[in-house]
């Protein structure tokens, strides 16, 4: 057989999964003719069962052929790869909120994402980290119950479902701004090891904005499944963004997604959605990142007085738009966590599926 027979035959290849074939892709590195031909492949799964499926399809299609697939190692690294610390292991999974800075709605998009989260069936925690503005307790309406300490441990609060510790217990209000790195290290593991958190299946920790000690401890001090990214569409905020992007890349965090908050106003008049700060625009750092927007919450009304009253939208007002989205985004979340968990995601991640 000649080398654009076997070629052509090699387009009707589908790599598992997907709608394109191994040629389309590219992963066809070389093609030896003769009796029996060779065919070199390189894939970007690191799963056996692709190779395996890969191999099985070029030998049916070409009848004969001697297959050497390449493929990636698999990703073994977490966040705690260096320290292999875990100082919380009753916890299933860790996923660092963050955002490039302040006032994006990453306490908003914790609690939201916790509640529909804990309205799936699991057992949810959230961990207000944001020591420059712990406002957790105040948008789930417990800023004034105090926890129960017993022994050494401090019971975490019961609230919508959810467990929840605060930055804002340990320091008096407005004395974050004037703590340091040593300080700021020392908070974050006692959050973690000092709290009596259940076995959870999800702990939310809404970091501080920016990149800086409170992250870094965070992501020594447990494996951390996966990182949100919070921001909002001006242009202006990409930078931020991509910053935050950044960072996870550097501590070893599977990136989970990007949440595009403010993404157009939601009038309460005529339910439309009107495009203020340019939706969308994340979308080309989130194929950048090979990640995907987890969902666009507009600018509701709702979810500001919910978040000021300590009614949280999702909770008390399941049917809007946002609670909708909010829940798509927690069970694709689940969905992307159990991926990475099992490796697929970093292996599909490599690729762009064809939904076109
Ligand atoms: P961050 O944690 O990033 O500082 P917050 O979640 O505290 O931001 O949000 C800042 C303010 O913006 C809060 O008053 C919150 O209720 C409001 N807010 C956040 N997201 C939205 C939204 N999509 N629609 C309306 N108000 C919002």
């Amino acid at each position: 057989m000649k080398k654009d027979e076997i070629l052509e035959k090699l387009k009707t290849v589908i790599y598992p999964g997907f709608k394109k074939s191994i040629v389309e892709f590219g992963f066809v590195k070389d093609i030896k003719e003769g009796d029996t031909p060779v065919i070199d492949v390189e894939i970007v799964s690191a799963r056996p069962e692709v190779a395996k499926s890969v191999e099985d399809e070029i030998i049916r299609v070409l009848g004969k052929a001697k297959v050497n697939i390449t493929q990636p190692k698999p990703p073994v690294e977490k966040s705690n790869t260096i320290s292999g610390k875990n100082i919380a292991p009753q916890i299933k999974h860790f996923i660092m909120v963050s955002s490039g800075k302040g006032g994006v709605g990453k306490s908003t998009t914790t609690v939201n994402l916790a509640i529909s989260m804990a309205k799936l069936g699991f057992k949810v925690g959230v961990l207000d980290a944001d020591i420059y503005g712990p406002n957790i307790p105040r948008m789930l309406g417990s800023e004034n119950l105090k926890p129960v300490v017993v022994g050494q441990n401090i019971r975490p609060i019961q609230t919508h479902g959810l467990e929840m510790m605060s930055m804002g217990v340990l320091i008096p209000e407005g004395q974050g701004l004037i703590w340091r790195g040593a300080m700021i290290m020392k908070a974050i593991s006692q959050l973690l090891s000092d709290v009596s958190w259940s076995d959870l299946d999800v702990l939310f920790i809404d970091m501080p904005p920016g990149t800086g000690d409170a992250q870094l401890t965070l992501a020594q001090s447990v494996p951390v499944s996966a990182g949100i990214c919070v921001t909002t569409p001006q242009k202006v905020a990409l930078d931020d963004t991509k910053r935050s992007l950044d960072m996870f890349e550097k501590l070893h965090i599977p990136i989970a997604g990007i949440v595009e908050n403010m993404s157009g106003f939601l009038c309460p008049d005529n339910g439309k959605e009107y495009d203020i700060f340019g939706k969308g625009t994340t979308e080309v750092i989130a194929n950048e990142y090979n990640t995907e927007i987890l969902a666009q919450i507009p600018i509701e009304i709702a979810l500001r007085e919910g978040g000021d009253e300590g009614k949280p939208i999702s909770f008390y007002l399941p049917e809007s738009v946002s609670s909708k989205r909010y829940e798509k985004a927690a069970s694709r979340l689940w969905e992307i966590i159990q991926n990475i968990d099992s490796n697929s995601l970093a292996d599909n991640s490599k690729i762009q599926p064809t939904h076109s």
